[in-house]
C-alpha cells in the first residue's frame, strides 16, 4: 500500500490540455472490476496521451480489497487504484460517494472525473459536479482530446459535438458500449498499479445523511447482464401478458441472452422495469438485438440503436422498427416464437 500523493490542483481549462489525470469512479462486484469501469479506463485513452488513470473503488471487506487487486492487474491504462474502505459506500448512495469524490478530488487534483452513464454513475456524478462547481458533460460517446467530447442529442437522433470550457476537473459520464473493453493477455503486465487507501479522517458523516438504504429487490437470475450481453431478446407491448412474456424469457434463455422490454411492456407490468432498454432505460449494444413486437419508437431505438445486428419480427410491414433492423420478418409472433423455440437446440 503506498499513501496518496498530493498532486497539483488544476484550476483551468488550459491547465487541463497541458496535464492529463484522469479519476475514474469504479464499481465492482465479487471481488472484480466491472467490466462497464474498464470500458471508462478505456475512454480515458481518448482524453490524451500520457493521460494518468486512477481508479476509485469502495466498500468493504475481502470483496473490495479483491477487486482492487484485479484493477492493479487487468487494464495497461490503470497507473494507480484508489480504495476508500468504509459501509458509507457499499449500497451505492448517491451522497457519500459524492463526498468521495471531492474528497479525492481535492487531494489528487485531477484533470477529469469519468464514470459509466449507467443508473449509479447517473446519481453520483451531478452531486459530484455540484460539490466541485463545474458543470458535468453526460452520455458521451465519443472523445476527440481533453475537452471535446460527442453526445446524442433528442433521443439519439443527432450527434451533438460539444467543447468543455469550464474550470477543471471536467467531470463526463460515458457510454461503456462506445468504449469496449480492449482484449489483452492475462500476462500483459509485469507489475501491478500501487493500491493506496483514502484517509477518510476527513469525511465529515453529517453532509451525507440525506439518503438512507432501506433494501435491495433484485431478481436471482442466471440471464447475463442486460447492459453487457452480447444478445438481447426484447418483447413489446404486443405480447399482450406478463404470461406471453415468458416465451421471450424461453428464448433467451435457448440463445444464452438476456432479455429486454420496451417501456410500454414494462407499463402493462409485464417485466421489472430495469428490463426497460431505451432513452429512459438502459442503452445496450449487443452483437445481437431480437426485438419481437417492437413498433421501434425514437425512445426505444435510442437505447438499441448501436446493436451490430438487428432482427425485427413485427406483423405491420410499416412499423418504423424495419428502418433500423438488418433484418425483418413480417410476421406474428405468437407463430414465430414457438417455431423458433422448437427449431432452435437446447443450450
Ligand atoms: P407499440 O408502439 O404499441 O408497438 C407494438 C408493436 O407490436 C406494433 O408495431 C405492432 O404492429 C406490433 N404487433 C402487434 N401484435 C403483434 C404480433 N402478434 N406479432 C408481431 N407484432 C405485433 N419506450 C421504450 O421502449 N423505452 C424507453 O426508454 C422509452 N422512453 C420514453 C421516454 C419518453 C419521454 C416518452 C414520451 C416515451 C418513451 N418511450 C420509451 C415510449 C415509446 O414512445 C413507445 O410508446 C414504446 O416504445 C412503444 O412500445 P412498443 O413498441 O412495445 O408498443
Amino acid at each position: 500500500r503506498v499513501p496518496l500523493r498530493l498532486r497539483p490542483r488544476f484550476s483551468s481549462l488550459s491547465s487541463i490540455a497541458g496535464s492529463i489525470s484522469t479519476l475514474v469512479i469504479g464499481e465492482h462486484e465479487g471481488g472484480a472490476v466491472k467490466a462497464p469501469t474498464l470500458s471508462a479506463v478505456e475512454a480515458a485513452k481518448y482524453l490524451g496521451e500520457g493521460n494518468s488513470v486512477s481508479v476509485l473503488l469502495a466498500g468493504t471487506g475481502s470483496s473490495l480489497q479483491d477487486a482492487a487487486e484485479h484493477a492493479a492487474s487487468c487494464h495497461p491504462s490503470i497507473s494507480q487504484v484508489i480504495v476508500a474502505d468504509s459501509d458509507h459506500f457499499v449500497h451505492h448512495l448517491a451522497e457519500p460517494w459524492a463526498r468521495l469524490v471531492q474528497l479525492v478530488q481535492q487531494r489528487e487534483g485531477y484533470s477529469h472525473i469519468v464514470t459509466v452513464s449507467n443508473s449509479f454513475g447517473k446519481n453520483v456524478l451531478p452531486r459530484a459536479a455540484a460539490l466541485l462547481d463545474v458543470s458535468p458533460i453526460t452520455d458521451v460517446v465519443s472523445i476527440s482530446g481533453p475537452n471535446q467530447f460527442v453526445r446524442p442529442i433528442y433521443a439519439g437522433n443527432a450527434l451533438s459535438t460539444v467543447r468543455y470550457t469550464g474550470n477543471s476537473p471536467c467531470l463526463l459520464s460515458v457510454r461503456s458500449t462506445s468504449f469496449p473493453e480492449p482484449t489483452v493477455a492475462a500476462d500483459f503486465r509485469a507489475e501491478k498499479a500501487p493500491i493506496s487507501q483514502v484517509d477518510l479522517s476527513a469525511f465529515d458523516e453529517d453532509s451525507i445523511r440525506k439518503s438512507r438504504y432501506v433494501k435491495l429487490t433484485s431478481q436471482e437470475t442466471e440471464r447475463p447482464d442486460l447492459g453487457n450481453a452480447k444478445v438481447v431478446v426484447t418483447g413489446g407491448r404486443a405480447l399482450k401478458s406478463a404470461e406471453n412474456f415468458k416465451m421471450i424469457e424461453k428464448l433467451a434463455e435457448k440463445l444464452g441472452a438476456a432479455v429486454g422490454a420496451t417501456r410500454a411492456a414494462v407499463d402493462a407490468g409485464f417485466v421489472p422495469n430495469d428490463l426497460q432498454v431505451g432513452q429512459t432505460g438502459k442503452i445496450v449494444a449487443p452483437e445481437l438485438y431480437l426485438a419481437f413486437g417492437v413498433s421501434g419508437a425514437i425512445q426505444h431505438v435510442a437505447g438499441m440503436r448501436d446493436s451490430k445486428v438487428i432482427v425485427a419480427v413485427n406483423k405491420d410491414s410499416d412499423a418504423p422498427i424495419f428502418k433500423v433492423a438488418d433484418y425483418g420478418l413480417v410476421g406474428d409472433l405468437f407463430e414465430v416464437i414457438p417455431e423458433l423455440l422448437e427449431k432452435l437446440p437446447e443450450k
